[in-house]
């Protein structure tokens, strides 16, 4: 990285340090991450920037706070593997697999699953199994899942990714459609609880076919 672009990237770590971001961990590793390989080049000036960026096909890259916000949340109960639903370019699978040992992770749109895969081998990150599939249906065989990390807008709760979690296990989920909420459900033996975060905007999980 040049000089320029270490110096964005500690200024977008204390940003988000004074936005609550607490989590050390999770500021070092976005102060780390070229989040400028993972947007249109034309863009790269704002990739250190706190705001979000298209990635192509109609599709969001989310601010970083949030993407800090929710990685933190999911580093709560210290998963080991994660299920991540809209892989997108696949930065927020980066930030996840330099903090959790597994990341599965699965995109609908196979053009945008294709470029996020090259990405992440050039960063050499190889702890990451692709699912071109429907997020609804999360990834039965490679549950029971420790954290479940939704990054689209579900309409409601995808009953099949909370039975993908494991004892003990939380997903954190922006849920609803004009109006947002990022929640967070946790499951303890058969109990299943849910607590709202804060307000988020999200792309919305879609229905049906595949792109
Ligand atoms: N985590 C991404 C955010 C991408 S935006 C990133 O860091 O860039 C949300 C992504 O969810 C889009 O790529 C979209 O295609 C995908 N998506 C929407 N509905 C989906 C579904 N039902 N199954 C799988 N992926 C879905």
């Amino acid at each position: 990285m040049s000089q320029a672009v270490i110096t964005a990237a500690a200024n977008l770590a204390r940003k988000l340090a004074e936005l609550g971001i607490n989590n050390n961990k999770v500021l070092d590793v976005v102060s780390k991450t070229p989040r400028q390989h993972f947007i249109d080049m034309a863009l790269a000036h704002k990739a250190f920037e706190n705001t979000a960026l298209p990635i192509g096909s109609g599709q969001t890259l989310s601010q970083p706070y949030i993407v800090a916000k929710m990685t933190e949340l999911v580093l709560a109960n210290s998963p080991k593997n994660v299920l991540e639903i809209g892989t997108g370019s696949g930065y927020q699978t980066a930030i996840l697999a330099q903090l959790v040992d597994q990341v599965c992770t699965v995109e609908r749109i196979k053009s945008l699953q294709v470029q996020a895969r090259q990405k992440l081998k050039w960063l050499d990150l190889h702890n990451i199994s692709f699912k071109y599939g429907d997020g609804w249906k999360g990834w039965s065989n490679r549950s029971p899942f420790d954290a479940i990390l939704v990054t689209a807008a579900a309409r409601s709760v995808p009953e099949s990714l909370v039975h993908q979690l494991a004892d003990g296990g939380q997903m954190i989920i922006p849920v609803g459609e004009d109006i947002q909420q990022l929640m967070r459900i946790t499951r303890r033996g058969d109990q299943i609880s849910s607590e709202i975060i804060e307000p988020v905007k999200f792309v919305p999980l879609v229905d049906g076919d595949l792109e």
